[in-house]
């Protein structure tokens, strides 16, 4: 591991003026960083531990929402009674994440930011264009069993490994960003994660003096919440598939929907022509079906992860079939 300088921030414009200088980088849970780091895939000079500041509240919102601080554990958000309750589908997607050790140290605001998994990435013997821009793709040609279908581009078709963003984007989530002078601004969600293009290197709308300080999440929109991860073993693995959804349904008719797909593309994938196709229809599988096809209309696959398509289409029709039921 490359040497580096290592400073606590006890206050938030503090470590913002920290991480400009050059070569500095945040840490706060480090279960993502630390693990890059020891590869020297990343080769920070200093790192601004900000896990100390105080971000790590749940809070209420008069609007009935809630906002989550940034420095908040998994495992809390995960336990809190609040996000069980009102927000189901966040707190499964948060369980169905890592292992308890790891949840106990990631931070909502990490997880957000939490590199992807593709192998070539973390080898520094392979072409990456992610890590070393220029260098090209390995995984278009080589072993592809775990990356993208939507969404992806013939520079990079890794996929973004998170199941909490998943779960925030059917629940349209807004991230709240500090930067430098105190200025802050507020991102959607479905905004803040970035399609690969030309650039996959740049992941996220964060700018290089900003910092995640939380995630607010608006009042929960009708219906039941569900979050289905399909993994190749029951714990401690990353999605192939997964899909968060929220589905409300009267008198055998569905009347609101919301649909985020993981696993799929370089961010959380969010259907909106799924959605589309089901409300006001009867909720059958017949009607699942349709919203299936349409939202994996544009899926490509690249060889071993053609398996995926057919996967998506079945995870969403099976998660449909239980919320709508229950809802
Ligand atoms: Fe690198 Fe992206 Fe290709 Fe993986 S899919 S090798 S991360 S460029």
């Amino acid at each position: 591991m490359k040497a580096f300088t290592y400073e606590r921030a006890m206050d938030a414009d503090a470590a913002i003026a920290a991480v400009t200088r050059g070569g500095a980088r945040f840490i706060s849970g480090g279960t993502n960083l630390l693990d890059l780091m020891k590869l020297e895939i990343e080769r920070p000079a200093h790192l601004v531990d900000i896990s100390r500041l105080p971000l790590r509240d749940i809070e209420d919102l008069p609007d009935g929402g809630i906002r989550i601080g940034a420095q908040a554990a998994n495992s809390d958000t995960a336990a809190d009674m609040r996000i069980r309750s009102r927000y189901r589908v966040l707190a499964e997607a948060l369980l169905a994440g890592a292992s308890g050790q790891l949840r106990n140290k990631a931070s909502v605001g990490g997880n957000l930011l939490q590199r992807t998994r593709c192998p070539y990435f973390y080898d520094p013997l392979y072409g990456c264009n992610k890590r070393a821009p220029g260098t090209g793709c390995s995984a278009i040609g080589g072993i592809n069993r775990i990356h993208a279908i939507l969404g992806a581009s013939d520079a990079c078709i890794a996929v973004h490994p998170s199941d909490m963003a998943v779960a925030m984007v059917a629940l349209e989530a807004r991230i709240e960003l500090l930067g430098s002078g105190g200025a802050t601004r507020v991102v959607p969600i479905g905004d803040f994660h970035r399609l690969p293009g030309d650039t996959p290197e740049i992941e996220t709308v964060l700018r290089a003096d900003e910092m995640i300080t939380g995630v607010v999440l608006p009042a929960p929109p009708p219906g039941r919440q569900m979050y289905r991860k399909v993994r190749d073993r029951a714990s401690y693995e990353f999605a192939l598939v997964s899909v968060a959804a929220i589905v409300a349904a009267e008198q055998g008719k569905i009347t609101s929907a919301r649909i985020a797909f993981g696993g799929v593309a370089h961010k959380p994938w969010r259907s909106l022509e799924a959605e589309g196709a089901l409300v006001g229809r009867p909720a059958t599988m017949a009607t699942y079906r349709a919203a299936a096809e349409l939202a994996m209309k544009d899926a490509a696959g690249r060889g071993h992860n053609d398996f995926k398509i057919d996967l998506a289409r079945r995870t969403l029709c099976r998660t449909l079939a239980q919320a709508a039921q229950e809802g």
